[in-house]
């Protein structure tokens, strides 16, 4: 039987070679039935992840043969330490359950990160960063700060990294269905707009330009992730032009995410996560979620920004 037998060594990327477990029995795939009320395929052939369009069983059984491992982070600055207790918790009942995974949290309040009880295989790590006046500033920093964690200590140790939004939690499922060498989340509010009413940038002096006519989807700043590299990429070009365009004294719209989403413009992602993967409790939940998977708290953003 050819391919039975795979030289590790020679497949670089987890993200090859998809091996099952033999004996595995799960119901017939079809390709003529299915989900009918959404896409599930860009026009550059990415999938895009909802709910019934994959089987958790298969896709768990074939990531775990590869003992892969997960580095999430998740900034915490100021006021914004209240959210984390809930963040975590739901992280450890819905995100890659049985899966290694290693938690980067980032905050200027040590002291106050929460006891959460980790299942064996997982970790929280604290990460100390100076708070800051400007909540546009901690967004910005955040693309530098995994740019480095990705240098600095996870080049090597892991194989996927997501970066998250912390005024969030899991209600369901977040798991390997959602890897791939580059992962976006395409944002709750706009999936259903005209791509003209995106609120991308819109100054051709910035760095993170997308002109009329332009943009595929309207992707979230609060969830993006995939291979190390294609992140590490990511994360050290939207922060250089996050940079370039401050010495020019320019502040893309929606900072980071105005970026992100200019990235992928040009770096098409491999996989899409459906608005399941960040929706927004103020949301009523539309026919076509049939599960919310992680979703943005109701905050008062007079409370919890500084000013
Ligand atoms: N953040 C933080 N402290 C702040 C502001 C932002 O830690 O004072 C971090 C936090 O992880 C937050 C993320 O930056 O989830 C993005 O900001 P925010 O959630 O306020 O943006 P929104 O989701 O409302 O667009
Ligand atoms: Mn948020």
């Amino acid at each position: 039987m050819l391919c039975r037998f795979v030289d590790e060594n020679l497949i670089g990327s987890p993200d090859l070679h998809l091996m099952a477990p033999d004996g595995l029995k799960y119901p017939q795939p079809s390709i003529m039935y299915g989900r009918t009320d959404i896409v599930s395929v860009t026009p550059w052939l990415a999938p895009v992840v909802w709910e019934g369009t994959f089987n958790p069983v298969i896709l768990d059984s074939i990531y775990q043969k590869k003992n892969i491992s997960i580095a999430a982070t998740v900034f915490a600055v100021g006021k914004y330490i209240m959210f984390l207790k809930n963040f975590l918790e739901t992280a450890e009942q819905h995100f890659f359950v049985g899966f290694r995974v290693n938690v980067y949290v980032f905050t200027d309040r040590p002291k106050e990160v929460p006891e959460v009880k980790m299942a064996a295989g997982r970790e929280l790590i604290v990460r100390s960063v100076p708070s800051s006046k400007r909540w546009q500033e901690i967004s910005a920093r955040r693309m530098e700060l995994i740019q480095t964690l990705i240098e600095e200590t996870l080049l090597n140790n892991v194989d996927y990294i997501f970066c998250l939004d912390v005024d969030s939690k899991f209600h369901s499922r977040w798991g390997t269905e959602s890897l791939g060498g580059l992962v976006a989340v395409i944002h709750p509010g706009y999936y259903q707009d005209n791509r003209d009413k995106f609120p991308y940038e819109r100054r051709p002096s910035s760095r993170a330009y997308l002109a009329p006519g332009e943009g595929d989807f309207y992707y979230c700043g609060g969830a993006f992730g995939g291979l190390l590299m294609e992140v590490h990429q990511l994360a050290k070009t939207c922060h250089k032009n996050f940079e370039d365009d401050a010495k020019e004294n320019i502040e893309a719209a929606w900072q980071e995410e105005s970026h992100l989403n200019r990235y992928m413009w040009t770096n098409k992602p491999s996989k899409v996560l459906s608005p399941e993967y960040l929706w927004q409790d103020f949301k009523p939940r539309n026919p076509e979620i049939h599960t919310v998977r992680f979703s943005g708290v109701i905050k008062n953003y007079a409370e919890v920004r500084p000013h």
